[in-house]
């Protein structure tokens, strides 16, 4: 087949469905592929929660209008339909080895009293169907069970091919085809970027557990003395069901542990497991700038780790746009698109630095399980709200920092520890950290 799109978007995420369905309401002829059957059928891990506008990110502040059934981004001035369930919840606790003592991250109490929703988990396979929907009415061609193998220039435009035969032609290509991007593989942004790390994730989604102040996210170490070490894992609200929760350890041995051997275990008293979800994905640094030869980058497909379903819209969106305005002005090519890449700089590389999203989890490895109790029992104070992953270290070292004159005279070993590590050297700490299991998140 060969056909001839103003745009081509591969990958049907949150970042392609949105920008299909935007490029469409906007006029244009839009083509979709996707490589699942259906794309609102969720595979990979995704703990599925959204920040609120109590904390920005990509310098956007979204939030949800039940009423209108929308998520509502004022600064970037769109909403996407939902109409699906959600859970809020109220805080971020991490928490130590001996399963009690915690840094808090937001006011659990006051927020649950109805003073602010810190972030709310939500049906991403609801979203996704919405936005499939909206796409289907806007009149996007879908393709699905496509595998896209191939984008290269032709023309002045863009030529897509899939592994089942396909030859599509675009004025321009949208890339939102994840974290494993193949075009970002095959056109070469990817030989611009630093190659980070490969990590797996499992997660299982659990019930039959029962623990305090349970609305919301706990960040928790555990830690087996015997052969594992440090066991860390992610637990926070499911929107499935009230008593469901999701639970993110990296493998089965930890997973066990964790639930029947650790100071957690108390926590997990007749434990199921509903369902499981994984995912294997590959690290980089972010694009240069999120433009190759005619072909807009979205979403995960050029930045490090995961843009967030929020960053995902966020992107599509705005390329959407960007390619609709650049062919009404008659500019097909990069001068057409640059309020994309301009946008997305400024927004995302300019923001955030991809090396303090690796902070939390790499300063996490270097402390012993004695230390890490010793840590979480000094701070008492409530620190004020975040979720967002590049803040979490700044976030715990404003925890520690009123409390380094006594660590330095009680523990001066361990205040050397805390003042050696910098943001700017965890590139360098990351091999030795994968050796002793670099947490996913
Ligand atoms: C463990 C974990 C937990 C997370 N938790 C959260 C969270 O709580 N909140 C949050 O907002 N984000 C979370 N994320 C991140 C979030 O899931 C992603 O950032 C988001 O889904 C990115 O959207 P995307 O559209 O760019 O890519 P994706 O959602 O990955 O979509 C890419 C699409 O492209 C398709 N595709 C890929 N290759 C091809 C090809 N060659 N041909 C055709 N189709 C192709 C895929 O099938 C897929 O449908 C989490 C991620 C992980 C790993």
């Amino acid at each position: 087949m060969s056909a001839v799109y103003d745009v081509i978007v591969v990958g049907g995420g949150p970042a392609g469905l949105e920008a299909a369905k935007t490029a469409a309401m906007n006029g244009l002829r839009v083509a979709l592929l996707e490589r699942k059957t259906d794309p609102a059928k969720i595979q990979r891990s995704c703990a599925q929660m959204f920040l609120m506008n109590m904390d920005s990110f990509y310098n956007e502040r979204m939030y949800f209008a039940p009423n209108k059934g929308k998520w509502v981004f004022p600064v970037n001035n769109f909403t996407v339909d939902y109409n699906g369930p959600y859970r809020d919840f109220y805080a971020c606790h991490f928490i130590s080895p001996n399963a009690e003592d915690r840094i808090e991250i937001g006011d659990y109490e006051k927020n649950a009293s109805g003073h602010g929703t810190a972030a709310v988990v939500f049906d991403k396979g609801v979203l996704l169907g919405g936005l499939f929907s909206e796409g289907e009415r806007a009149g996007v061609d879908f393709f699905l069970e496509r595998n896209v193998v191939s984008a290269s220039r032709e023309n002045g435009g863009v030529s897509v091919k899939t592994a089942e035969g396909d030859h599509l032609r675009g004025t321009f290509c949208i890339a939102a085809d994840g974290i494993n991007s193949r075009l970002a593989q095959v056109s070469g942004l990817n030989r611009e970027r630093r190659f980070i790390n490969t990590r797996k994730s499992i997660s299982h989604y659990v019930t039959g557990i029962s623990f305090d102040r349970s609305e919301a996210i706990f960040l928790g170490m555990s830690w087996d003395r015997g052969g594992l070490g440090p066991v860390p894992f992610c637990l926070l609200p499911s929107v499935y069901r009230d008593d469901e929760y999701w639970l993110f350890v990296s493998g089965d041995e930890q997973f066990r542990f964790l639930t029947r051997e650790s100071s957690f275990r108390h926590w997990f008293p007749d434990l199921e497991i509903t369902h499981t979800r994984v995912n294997v994905v590959n690290n980089w640094s972010p694009a240069r700038e999120p433009f190759k030869e005619n072909i807009l980058f979205v979403g995960d497909s050029c930045w490090f780790s995961e843009a967030e379903n929020s960053g995902a819209l966020l992107s599509g969106h705005r390329a959407a746009c960007a390619v609709s305005e650049a062919l009404h002005r008659g500019l097909p090519d990069r001068n057409g698109v640059e309020g994309y890449i301009s946008w997305w700089r400024q927004n995302w590389t300019e923001t955030h630095d991809y090396r303090d999203f690796l902070c939390y989890p790499l300063f996490n490895r270097m402390f012993n399980e004695e230390e890490y109790n010793y840590l979480h029992g000094l701070v008492k104070a409530t620190l004020p709200w975040t979720l967002n992953p590049f803040k979490l270290y700044d976030r715990i070292m404003r925890g520690l920092q009123p409390h380094m004159q006594q660590v330095g005279r009680e523990r001066p070993a361990l205040a050397k520890k805390i003042g050696m590590f910098r943001p700017e050297l965890v590139l360098d700490l990351i091999k030795p950290a994968a050796r002793m299991g670099f947490p996913n998140r």
